[in-house]
């Protein structure tokens, strides 16, 4: 099933309780792509960056096997999206220093014709009506899933609720779910986000895992257990999650609740490459191998029984 995603492309700094780094590669498209390419390929991209995109940034995504680049837009006269993000003692929360939207503010890149056959849409963190505006160039897609923010629920609530209305599935975080919902227990509220119109939530708990609310049922997995020097850096962590996830339903080929459970826990196992180091290096040192050997690792750790 081809697989296409958009989002941000982004230039991220990250402070954390113990460093801080600049001009890391980031975004939520490039971390979703370059996990979801452990599982499928090609993972179809698009994006836009601006002419302060650095070289290095570039050879990092062209240096990820899997990736097709030709839905991404180089602007030399724009900028690229750039994100600044402080994590607080316990890395499993963190507040935005600041957010420049730069190609964000233009049109929305456009989707190469060699793409119009994906059949699996996932509109990684972006604003709404970008996300909507890829969504409605696929009227024979299978499965559309989105993502989302703090600041697209602040300053853009009408355009997501109209996004919630088309799409099959919605990947947030806890916080992001009570601040939709105004209700603190990830169950109740993925309810309430299904009343706006998906069938399905997952709401990330971080360090406490994820939930799968379907109408067929609920799915939990916990988290990857990390010991402390494993956490380097939880920025993108939901990004690979999802990448993971949907990787592996495109490579399943089937959009069952079995296979998205699967799917949970191939998306917790991705994302725990994430963490360990900062930007997009965690996923691009580490090989299939190393990401099989630690399903098995997970398996046995969940066993119950
Ligand atoms: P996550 O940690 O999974 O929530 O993803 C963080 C990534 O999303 C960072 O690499 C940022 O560049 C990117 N990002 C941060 N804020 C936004 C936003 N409002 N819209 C789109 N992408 C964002």
């Amino acid at each position: 099933m081809p697989l296409l995603v958009t989002g941000t492309i982004g230039i991220d700094t990250v402070h954390t309780p113990t460093a801080k780094v600049e001009e890391v590669s980031g975004g939520s498209c490039a971390y979703f792509a370059a996990a979801a390419a452990f599982h499928h390929s090609p993972i179809r991209i698009v994006g836009a960056v601006g002419g302060d995109w650095p070289r290095e940034h570039a050879s990092l995504l062209e240096s990820i096997d899997g990736l097709c680049l030709d839905g991404l837009e180089r602007r030399d006269s724009s900028k690229t999206f750039a994100w600044g993000g402080r994590y607080f003692d316990n890395m499993n929360q963190r507040e935005t220093l600041f957010t420049e939207l730069g190609v964000l503010e233009e049109a929305p890149p456009k989707v190469p014709e060699s793409y119009e056959d994906s059949r699996l849409i996932f509109l990684a963190n972006s604003h709404p009506s970008v996300q909507l505006d890829l969504l409605n160039q696929f009227p024979g897609r299978q499965l559309a899933v989105a993502d989302t923010m703090d600041l697209w629920i602040n300053i853009a609530r009408d355009e997501l609720l109209i996004l919630f209305k088309e799409i099959d599935g919605v990947i947030i975080n806890d916080a992001e779910a009570e601040q939709l919902t105004e209700i603190t227990n990830p169950i109740t509220a993925a309810r309430e986000i299904i009343k706006m119109g998906p069938s399905f939530v997952i709401v990330k708990k971080g360090e406490h895992g994820a939930v799968l609310v379907h109408q067929e049922g609920i799915a939990v997995v916990p988290a990857f257990p990390l010991e402390l020097e494993g956490v380097i850096d939880p920025t993108g962590a939901g990004d690979s999650f999802a990448g993971g996830f949907m990787g592996h339903i495109a490579s399943a080929g089937s959009l069952d609740f079995k296979t998205m459970q699967e799917a949970m826990a191939w998306g917790t196992v991705t994302a725990s490459f994430t963490l360990g180091s900062f930007g997009l290096d965690g996923l691009a040192t580490t090989t299939r191998e190393q990401l099989n050997d630690r399903l098995d690792e997970f398996k046995e750790i969940v066993k119950i029984g």
